[in-house]
């Protein structure tokens, strides 16, 4: 680098700084820059990135060896940080000894199969797969992580894998024999559970095996998670019907309210609707206003689609949302 000549006072204070833990970017020499400083240093051969030398790993795992806990564990140049970073490296690769460390221990063949086989083709899920203990020394975490990294925690899979859940020939004679015999009077919910598939296949069987529980039969055994359903189902219908019912009104109220203004001396001004293109009047009553606080004012921001849009817009897709749910347990009942 052309420029001015290195003094050997200068490399010297380089060499000094560098032993005394100082980090490159730290190292000070009046007058040069850093450019200057990363020049010596590769002209000097000196190792300057911040990689640990086998000199200052020696020393950590000689340090570790004496049983040392972090905050006593020096290296001259390291942060605790990297200290401690650099200790679980270390552990992991075993060159501690036999000190065991919370290592992750990577998913062996077998179990990614078991997990493929329970949680993947059964549906089962990361609690039902922990609790059967089909994995043993996998924590309830570690296998909800899994589940999620290798994407069986998808709820559009696993909606579909317990679509899929098909009893073998065997599985199903035993449920037929159960259903007529000594099931007759379980209830759904609980037949579901011992043979591990929905309680829709269970009232499935039962319809096809003319052994329906009748409406008196079924409350007298379902437990209070199918209460719970039935109630949350029934709730869910009175509050759609009661809400498309609302809408009805205010769409009328709007209209309504859109044909006395036209007919006044002074109406306000117009507001052409982004989705339907009609020219309502711009006030809130027909179009939502936001009010936002700033730092120093008030914004006021009227929306650019009529209130009749948003909520015939909303209407559809809670439509199609539905529509989507009807189609997919349909599938099923094809089975
Ligand atoms: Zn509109």
């Amino acid at each position: 680098m052309p420029g001015k000549r290195w003094t050997r006072q200068e490399r010297r204070s380089v060499r000094q700084q560098l032993a005394a833990g100082v980090p490159p970017h730290d190292i000070a020499i009046e007058n040069r820059t850093w450019t200057g400083i990363r020049y010596i240093l590769r002209v000097l051969h000196l190792h300057w990135s911040n990689r640990w030398t086998p000199s200052q790993t020696r020393a950590l795992i000689a340090q570790v060896k004496q049983e040392k806990t972090l905050p006593k564990l020096q290296i001259p140049g390291k942060s605790a940080a990297a200290i401690n970073a650099k200790r679980g490296h270390l552990r992991n690769a075993g060159s501690l000894g036999d000190q065991r460390g919370a290592s992750k221990q990577k998913y062996s063949e077998t179990e990614l199969r078991i997990l493929d086989q329970y949680a993947w083709r059964l549906g089962w899920s990361a609690r039902e797969v922990h609790a059967s203990g089909v994995l043993p020394g996998r924590s309830y975490n570690s296998i909800s992580k899994k589940m999620g990294r290798v994407g069986y925690g998808d709820p559009v899979r696993v909606q579909r894998a317990k679509q899929a859940r098909r009893l073998t020939d065997d599985e199903r004679n035993r449920l037929r024999q159960c259903l007529v015999g000594e099931g007759r009077q379980l209830s759904s919910e609980e037949l579901s559970r011992q043979f591990n598939i929905s309680i829709k296949a269970v009232n499935f069987y039962r319809r096809r095996l003319g052994v329906s529980l009748s409406w008196h039969e079924a409350r007298a055994v379902s437990s209070t998670e199918e209460k719970r359903q039935r109630v949350a189902e029934a709730q869910r219908r009175w509050l759609k019907a009661w809400w498309a019912k609302y809408r009805q009104r205010k769409i009328e109220a709007l209209l309504d309210l859109q044909q006395r203004l036209e007919r006044r001396e002074h109406p306000a001004p117009i507001r052409v609707c982004r989705a339907c293109a009609y020219p309502w009047f711009a006030l809130p009553a027909f179009f939502q206003v936001q009010r936002r606080k700033m730092p120093n004012r008030l914004k006021v921001s009227m929306a650019r689609t009529c209130r009749i849009c948003k909520m015939k817009l909303k209407q559809e897709a809670e439509k199609e949302e539905s529509f989507a749910t009807a189609l997919s347990s349909a599938t099923w009942d094809q089975h």
